[in-house]
């Protein structure tokens, strides 16, 4: 069973000061989860998880995993100005960006971060805008075709606008050689939210190979191996969780087996996973304010799209637990929705849950990642405070809800709209 992290008791507490919808944090899980993480990871010397900030991107959450020995994956100019904030800069950010505008090339050079090339065409206006190559640069891979797991998960690199195909890859670490690269990454992204323990060891295993061909063709110094992000969490009460242990030790053996038989035993491994290290570790609350009945039951909550995107873009199972009602008897069947004029604004639908009563507190598990991250503000809806719950129970704001004036703040250079922006 899914237990919040917080209790009604808390949350009634918390709304006095910080009004629902809210999305909160839980240091101790983000924290703990960080250690498993490295855990599982420690027998590689070099090995550095590259937090996806695209998941969470919030300063303090970010320090908070920045102590426990994360760096940021950036892929955009205010990601990376984030990081910068945060003082985390040169190697401990990884650039893993697509259809980069120069702009930001430059910004993660200025930065000093590890910059991974999604195209080999990235390699003649990189050079051009840094007036020369860094020593280090990293190569995105697209393998193509189909990529199965024996879960059956499947994916279809060859359809995604991802990274280079193998031909290309060896073209540019000879290129890039030539051009005086001295130490090479390589990285991929196949397949997302994958809840088995075998996609790392699998795409590690592809990866691994493909370093020891690029090596013997290149001559390349392969100095890392990111095995991007992808490890899933298990949304779905019955749905069994990955074991980073697992995934570790599976990296590990074929670490052994293909890089190390091959002498390439000192190949860094990295990770840039998002939805993992925060995934669990963040909820959304939100407050029951209409019940609507017609051909079907309906709960209208104060949280919509706009502050959690998943359900109504991908169909997202989020399991909801009504506080205070967890030993309840789900006899009733609702959709839980949301105020936006879209009928896919719904947390939930066709979802047996306890009767709830106006005034009810809903906790949205799992928003952690690609949560609060994904909101937008259509039909003006305002994006919600972010809360984090300390490991000593205490809570502090580590963001303010969207305002009006924050919303009309495009609008403050014209004059006669001031009244919207003051
Ligand atoms: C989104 C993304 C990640 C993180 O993905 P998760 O599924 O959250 O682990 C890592 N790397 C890149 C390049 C990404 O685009």
């Amino acid at each position: 069973m899914k237990q919040p992290f917080v209790s009604l008791d808390e949350v009634k507490e918390i709304v006095k000061t910080y009004p629902t919808p809210f999305h909160i944090y839980d240091e101790k899980g983000i924290r703990e989860n960080a250690r498993r993480v490295r855990e599982a990871f420690s027998w590689n010397p070099g090995y550095r998880e590259y937090f996806a900030v695209k998941a969470t991107p919030n300063p303090f959450l970010l320090k908070i995993l920045h102590e426990e020995g994360c760096g940021c994956d950036c892929s955009s100019m205010t990601e990376l100005m984030l990081s910068e904030a945060c003082g985390i800069t040169g190697e401990e950010i990884m650039f893993s960006s697509n259809d980069t505008p120069v702009e930001e090339f430059r910004k993660a050079a200025d930065l000093g971060a590890v910059i991974n090339l999604d195209d080999i065409t990235h390699i003649d206006i990189l050079e051009k805008e840094l007036g020369r190559l860094p020593e280090t640069v990293s190569c995105r891979f697209n393998p193509g075709g189909f990529y199965k797991l024996s879960n059956g998960i499947m994916d279809n690199p060859g359809d995604s606008k991802y990274g280079m195909t193998e031909e290309q890859i060896f073209e540019a670490f000879r290129i890039l050689k030539e051009k005086g690269v001295k130490h090479f990454g390589i990285h991929a992204f196949l397949v997302s939210n994958t809840v088995g323990n075998d996609y790392y060891p699998t795409l590690a295993a592809t990866l691994f190979n493909l370093a020891v061909r690029l090596k013997e063709a290149t001559g390349a110094h392969i100095s890392f191996i990111n095995l991007s992000g992808g490890v899933g969490i298990p949304y779905d009460p019955d749905a069994e969780g990955a074991d980073i242990a697992k995934i570790g030790a599976g990296v590990h053996q074929v670490y052994d087996k293909i890089l190390a038989a091959n002498g390439m035993d000192d190949v860094r491994i990295f990770t840039e996973m998002g939805r993992f290290m925060m995934g669990p570790y963040g909820g959304l609350v939100t407050q029951a304010i209409n019940e609507k009945h017609i051909y079907k039951e309906y709960i209208g909550v104060d949280a919509c799209a706009a502050n959690l995107m998943r359900p109504a873009m991908y169909g997202a199972y989020h399991h909801i637990t009504v506080l205070g009602k967890e030993d309840r008897a789900c006899d009733m069947r609702y959709d839980v929705t949301g105020s936006l004029c879209e009928n896919n604004d719904k947390f939930a639908i066709d979802r047996q849950l306890p009767k709830i009563d106006k005034g009810d507190y809903l906790f949205i598990h799992d928003t952690g990642a690609h949560g609060f991250s994904m909101g937008y503000n259509y039909n003006g809806r305002l994006l919600s405070a972010e809360l984090l719950r300390k490991e000593d129970g205490s809570v502090q704001m580590i963001r303010r809800a969207q305002e009006p004036r924050d919303y009309f703040a495009t609008f403050d250079c014209f004059e006669e709209f001031s009244s919207l922006t003051e």
